[in-house]
């Protein structure tokens, strides 16, 4: 079933233990709106290369739609229209007021040279630029765009616009009125939902010491989730990329592996313990090797759909984070479920990004520029909230935490259309 099937099938279900209509039902899993286009770009060497791109405005029931642009060989149509989906359930979990969004070009941007690169994301912005705007539609990054492709994006529509418009993107780099803590929000505010959530579950769940934690995918969501997670005490002991993976037993050190991935292009001979990088510290794993380590705390934070009926039942963790978009596929998610695994969805655990969004959104709006404390503090807070709303709607329901999150979010939304 492809990711999109899946989330429809999710809202159905959702909307029908709410006891909501079918038309309501389809109003609520049916996009508003598809914008599907190309983007033809002059390639350094002259030739042209015709790239696939796409918007989908899924839902603006409580608010403007909210959602990232995914720059990925692999995009298409069902993909973003899922994507777009999973944002509007994910502001309404979290309670922001923004539906929901994406966008996504069909291209592998390590293939691009920083000039071709510029120049496509200006085009993608010069194609939605009618679309979008503040109160309309604010893009945002998501896989493989960063805030250097937003500042792009925002400074190609503001000259197309004629206008300055400040919250038209998020995203943005800190000096083109980007919101501090908008890098980290996604990996620290997971961690937050995580601890939140085991504090929650202590009495049943029971984590001895510094629990240990696998990560698959260590982009920025990954890194700052490892960040973060080592600085309060657990032990991440394994990391992966596109391109390999590693185990260091005792726990490895986040900013060194990350200056080692920097230099190398992957994580893989990466085995960083505090200052020091050496192949005695660790092993090379596979990435499918990674999923599968008896860990207590999985963090898919890359692509959707990796733990699945292929691997689900290697998995041993005894807690998975969904850090991505949609890394466990429904068939996985009740698999393990029954086996009594934690499952945090990632409408939940990976919304740390759109609120440092709505952040950044509010001081655009206002002219104003808080501090990353004030930032990260203010994010806590959502997410906890939401963690404990999701948290005791599963008790009181008996649902796994990923129904319990849809029933909050669909409930939200549905309150507008009664
Ligand atoms: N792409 C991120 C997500 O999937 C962030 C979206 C945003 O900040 O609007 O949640």
């Amino acid at each position: 079933m492809s990711m999109w099937e899946e989330t429809k099938k999710f809202i159905k279900q959702t909307g029908e233990k709410l006891g909501l209509s079918q038309g309501i039902i389809e109003r609520l899993i049916e996009p508003e709106m598809v914008y599907e286009f190309t983007i033809p770009l002059k390639k350094d060497d002259g030739s042209l290369q015709v790239f696939k791109a796409w918007r989908s405005q899924h839902n603006s029931l409580r608010g403007p739609y909210k959602g990232g642009i995914r720059f990925h060989p692999e995009v298409n149509e069902d993909e973003v229209k899922a994507l777009s989906a999973l944002m509007t359930i994910k502001c309404a979990v979290v309670n922001i007021p923004f539906g929901g969004g994406k966008g996504g070009v069909r291209v592998n941007p390590k293939e691009l040279s920083e000039r071709e690169l510029e120049l496509l994301s200006r085009a993608y912005s010069a194609k939605i630029a009618p679309f979008i705007g503040q109160d309309k539609d604010i893009p945002a990054p998501d896989v493989n765009t960063n805030p250097k492709i937003m500042g792009w994006m925002h400074e190609e529509y503001e000259k197309i616009k004629g206008v300055k418009e400040p919250s038209a993107f998020t995203g943005k780099p800190v000096c083109k009125g980007g919101s501090k803590g908008r890098v980290e929000a996604t990996g620290y505010g997971g961690v937050v939902v995580l601890e939140k959530i085991l504090n929650l579950k202590s009495q049943i769940l029971k984590l001895d010491g510094s629990p240990t934690i696998a990560i698959q995918g260590f982009g920025n969501v990954g890194y700052h989730f490892a960040k973060f997670a080592a600085e309060r005490g657990f032990k991440v002991v394994g990391v992966s990329d596109s391109k390999g993976a590693v185990y260091v037993e005792d726990g490895l050190d986040p900013e060194a592996t990350l200056k080692c991935k920097n230099e190398k292009g992957t994580v893989a001979g990466c085995y960083c313990k505090g200052s020091v990088c050496d192949v005695r510290f660790g092993k090379t794993i596979s990435g499918e090797e990674l999923l599968e380590l008896p860990v207590d705390i999985l963090v898919p934070a890359a692509l959707e759909g990796v733990i699945n009926e292929s691997n689900m039942k290697r998995i041993k963790a005894k807690v998975i984070i969904e850090m991505a978009n949609g890394p466990v596929t429904k068939q996985a998610h009740d698999y393990l479920t029954k086996k009594g695994v934690l499952i945090i969805p990632g409408i939940l655990a990976n919304a740390g990004g759109v609120v440092v969004s709505y952040f950044e959104w509010i001081q655009g709006r206002q002219g104003w520029r808080w501090g990353k404390e004030e930032v990260l503090t203010k994010l806590a807070d959502v997410m906890k909230k939401a963690a404990k709303e999701a948290w005791e709607l599963a008790i009181e329901g008996r649902v796994s935490l990923k129904e319990a999150a849809y029933l909050l979010g669909v409930r939200r939304l549905a309150e507008n259309l009664v």
